[in-house]
């Protein structure tokens, strides 16, 4: 069977792999150990669930594992993560006592391994503070940040940065999400898998029968957004925006997200979505489980546009997911939308529901342009937000930071 680098190359090229092999040449046999607090669910896991046996495969003894805890531990992690993007939710000290003892028996268990490793990659809060239990430690550990903490509330940050100073350095997805620290910072923004599920070529035949089955027809043109029902995505403002273009031409909607039931704040936005979108039968309200990444694929393909009209935006994982597929994208003027949808170039940045129905009348008028900005999308995404990019970074930034200036690597290119 293909090894899994081959299967990268046969997407990004053989060039891009052999630099991966020059770089991870000095670092042959070195252990390198990544630590967050799950295996399944959510962008980290789904990312090391293919760094790590790429790493494994350019010879690096690379491992993950994961810290465990109890409700109370998860309880303290989920509002230190709110707190840190934002929310003012003080933290009581019982719950930072669990989360302080629940950090030093996942240290204790993991010790060896910790303290074992060349350099240790710590993901978000939940196992940052072991930390501060090995003070002899000799080897490099890096605190890895996945979310947002440009306007943390600052009692919490204050206490988990007591932590992070501790750290080797540290490292970020993008600079408007870091705070201010006396380490060196890493900028790395996240990437997507193009070999998952979600990313996969799909056969144009079930591109077809999901849209089928979703209702959605292929012969009056698709605008898809995909979101959580959150009102920061802007759900309503989307309908707003269809229903300026369908005064025009006629377009159909797919607002598609996951199941809200155990988010109140989700349920509550689905409601109002499916009220405001009252019994339109061109607008689809699609409600998804949460592995439903075939599904998301099959819409993101078989749509003209996607819509991302986002008023706060992290990255925005969706539209680097629409744009690998070829697809232009109307986004917010927000975030990491900002550095993924150039107007003209990858699809248009907007703030109003005037302006993105502009803009879509205007990509659906020119279907010549909209292939045009679709190749761009997706040869943009090639080069800047696959998982072997951000695999090329963390390998510099180890070689930097085990060798220093000892080590100098020139990339070669090999004649094929
Ligand atoms: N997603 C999903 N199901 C849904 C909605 C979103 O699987 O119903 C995925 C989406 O494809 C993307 C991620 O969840 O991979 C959302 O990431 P993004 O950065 O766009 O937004 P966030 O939800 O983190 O604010």
């Amino acid at each position: 069977m293909e090894s899994l680098l081959e299967q990268y190359a046969g997407i990004v090229g053989h060039e891009v792999i052999d630099h991966l092999r020059q770089l991870a040449g000095p670092l042959k046999g070195m252990k390198i150990l990544h630590v967050n607090s799950t295996k399944e669910g959510g962008g980290v896991a789904e990312i090391l669930n293919r760094l790590i046996p790429l790493k494994r495969e350019l010879g690096i003894d690379a491992e993950w594992e994961i810290v465990t805890g109890d409700k109370d531990f998860y309880q303290c992690t989920k509002k230190m993560h709110n707190s840190l993007q934002g929310n003012r939710d003080d933290i009581s000290p019982s719950l930072l006592e669990t989360y302080e003892k629940t950090n030093v028996h996942n240290y204790e268990r993991l010790r060896d391994k910790l303290l074992g490793a060349d350099v240790v990659f710590i993901h978000d809060p939940q196992p940052a503070a072991m930390i501060s239990h090995c003070s002899d430690r000799r080897n490099r550990w890096l605190w890895r940040c996945h979310i947002d903490v440009s306007r943390p509330y600052r009692p919490v940050w204050k206490y988990l940065r007591e932590y992070i100073r501790q750290y080797d350095a540290s490292i970020w997805s993008l600079s408007d999400f870091a705070q201010p620290l006396d380490q060196p910072m890493y900028l790395i923004p996240p990437s997507i898998d193009p070999l998952s599920e979600k990313n996969m070529a799909l056969p144009e035949k079930e591109i077809k029968e999901y849209l089928r089955s979703f209702g959605v027809s292929r012969d009056i043109p698709v605008l898809t957004q995909v979101s959580r029902f959150d009102r920061f995505k802007d759900p309503i403002g989307v309908i707003e925006s269809y229903r300026l273009v369908k005064k025009y031409v006629p377009v159909q909607l797919v607002l598609a997200g996951g199941g809200a039931s155990d988010d109140p704040e989700g349920e509550q936005v689905l409601n109002e979505v499916k009220d405001f979108a009252g019994d339109d039968p061109m607008i689809h309200v699609l409600e998804l489980p949460p592995d439903a990444h075939r599904a998301i694929n099959a819409l993101q393909r078989g749509s003209d546009i996607i819509l991302q009209k986002s008023l706060k935006e992290g990255f925005g994982l969706t539209v680097t997911e629409a744009l690998w597929k070829g697809k232009p994208v109307i986004g917010g003027d927000t975030g990491g939308i900002r550095l993924q949808v150039i107007d003209h170039f990858s699809g248009f940045r907007v703030t109003t529901p005037e302006g993105a129905s502009m803009r879509i009348r205007y990509l659906l008028k020119h279907p010549e342009i909209r292939k045009t900005i679709g190749k761009n999308a997706r040869q943009f995404v090639l080069e800047n937000y696959l998982i072997t990019r951000q695999l090329r970074e963390y390998l510099t930034l180890v070689v930097g930071m085990v060798f220093g200036s000892e080590e100098k690597i020139e990339l070669r290119m090999h004649e094929r």
